[in-house]
């Protein structure tokens, strides 16, 4: 039952053909062997107080930690939210929830989302389901190591530059980062606000697009949310006839690994055996996505993560201090080094004599990118690349080297800057640079604002024709 997508769990479950009940118990029981380090809370026996689901009626959940649960921890990774537990549910959750799934555990992440291996998170790295001495990516690396692992049929993650698409891309999964303001942010403990979105990690692109369906939608508590036209349809198109696909030469020029560009320039082929349109496409301002995208984000961080203080949420050092030593003790001990980083290049950036030179650039920069990608979809209807540069690195690789770090986010950022919506679908396996057990690679595809439907339907034909079946050893299917 557990080699069920949650798609055909749930066409199961409608034809009576199998017992809810029994299927979610028996992913607690998959989840509990959990030797990834990717939970960080586990709701074993069903009762999660206040998000505990009475009759379930789809498939359980795993949940970054990154969304408020009420009366459950919620941590985003940091120490500084230790012992928190919210008073309310991020709507996403909240819809999960009323849409019938067991919520099945909280997943570890980078704090605050910032990083793309996990090991910026307080609570220990996540380790590759595929190889336990690599990282699974990040920031919502629990959530793709959970799927990828056998650990969950299903989960939601976050993505401000990339944070759900690299991770996919680097366990074996697909990844969808939704366009901005489809999902509620409400309860989406914030980062950098603007960029911000929930989206879904599954095992295919039909069971995101179900997962999509039950989470988009306009809610008040969010005004930035608007939802989509249509809720999203299971995708079931077969080939790729009419539709056009662009390269971003500006893009795929610079250097990734040859096993990448190998399964990479694979996928291309397989689109046109589909019958797609294969061009290229200049986008000129792409390439400073990183350097925009590293002013932008952590100017909103260091604004977002003011209201750590020591007073209103988790933990306090220095209560017998006066008020400002026990806010300068509490953010020292609670905030790790990654997220001092971006605090203090967030205010540099922000602050008067900087900010026109940095944060406004960036900003200009921003909108360069969105004008780029608008007139590339006056001609193509998808814009295509690989996900990450590479396949899954080694733990402890490139924490001493941040700029290292941020370059594996050289092909998400733009579509992040943008708004658009992007998705990453397991296209290959390969060999890591310096020998290894292959890997999975990751094609990104992105698509212009609201076109969810058309990215799905292009997305399953193409997940089709790859026929990518493999799964790490040890996992069932594998
Ligand atoms: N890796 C990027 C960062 O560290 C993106 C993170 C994310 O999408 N949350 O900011």
């Amino acid at each position: 039952m557990l080699e069920l997508t949650a798609v055909e769990a749930h066409e199961a479950m409608a034809a009576g053909e199998l017992d809810a009940g029994e299927y979610a118990e028996a992913w607690s029981k998959a989840a509990a062997g959990d030797d990834l380090n990717a939970y960080l809370w586990r709701n074993e026996d069903g009762d999660g107080g206040a998000i505990a689901v009475d009759r379930p009626s789809i498939a359980p959940i795993a949940v970054k930690d990154i969304f408020c649960t009420e009366g459950v921890p919620t941590t985003a990774g940091s120490r500084i939210l230790d012992g928190y537990r919210p008073p309310y549910t991020a709507t996403a959750v909240q819809r999960l929830i009323e849409a019938g799934a067991p919520i099945l555990g909280k997943t570890n992440m980078d704090e605050f989302a910032m990083g793309s291996s996990n090991e910026n998170s307080a609570y220990g790295p996540v380790l590759n389901p595929w190889d336990r001495t690599r990282v699974p990516g990040g920031s919502s690396g629990g959530s793709a190591a959970v799927v990828g692992g056998g650990l969950a049929p299903w989960a939601i993650g976050t993505d401000t530059g990339g944070s759900i698409r690299q991770p996919a891309a680097l366990c074996g999964i697909v990844g969808l980062k939704p366009t901005y303001g489809a999902i509620s942010r409400y309860g989406m403990i914030a980062f950098a606000s603007s960029l911000d979105q929930c989206g879904p990690l599954t095992r295919d692109v039909r069971d995101a697009a179900l997962l999509l369906a039950i989470l988009q939608g306009a809610d008040p508590c969010d005004s930035t949310s608007v939802g989509l036209r249509q809720a999203p349809q299971l995708p079931d198109r077969e080939d790729l006839k009419g539709l056009r696909f662009a390269v971003p030469s500006d893009l795929t020029e610079h250097v990734f690994d040859a096993g990448v560009r190998q399964v990479f320039e694979a996928t291309l082929e397989k689109i046109e055996a589909l019958g797609g349109e294969l061009g290229e496409v200049s986008l000129p301002h792409a390439e400073h996505g990183i350097s925009a995208y590293y002013v932008i984000a952590p100017a909103e961080a260091s604004s977002n993560l003011a209201r750590y203080d020591g007073v209103r949420y988790g933990m306090r050092a220095g209560a017998d201090g006066d008020l400002i030593q026990m806010y300068e003790k509490t953010r020292a001990e609670g905030f790790g080094a990654e997220v001092k980083r971006r605090i203090m290049l967030g205010t540099y950036a922000l602050s008067s004599g900087y900010y026109d030179a940095y944060y406004g650039q960036a900003q200009k920069v921003r909108t360069k990118i969105a004008a780029d990608f608008r007139t590339a979809f006056e001609e193509f209807d998808f814009v295509v690349t690989p996900t990450s540069p590479s396949v899954a690195f080694g733990l402890g690789e490139k924490t001493a080297d941040p700029l290292a770090m941020y370059l594996n986010d050289f092909f998400t950022v733009p579509m992040s800057l943008a708004g658009i919506p992007a998705i990453s679908i397991p296209a290959g396996l390969s060999e890591p640079e310096g020998g290894g057990p292959r890997l999975p690679v990751g094609f990104q595809i992105a698509a212009p604002a609201f076109a969810e439907q058309g990215l799905l339907d292009a997305s399953y034909a193409l997940e089709q024709a790859i026929g990518f079946d493999a799964r790490p050893q040890g996992v069932r299917g594998g």
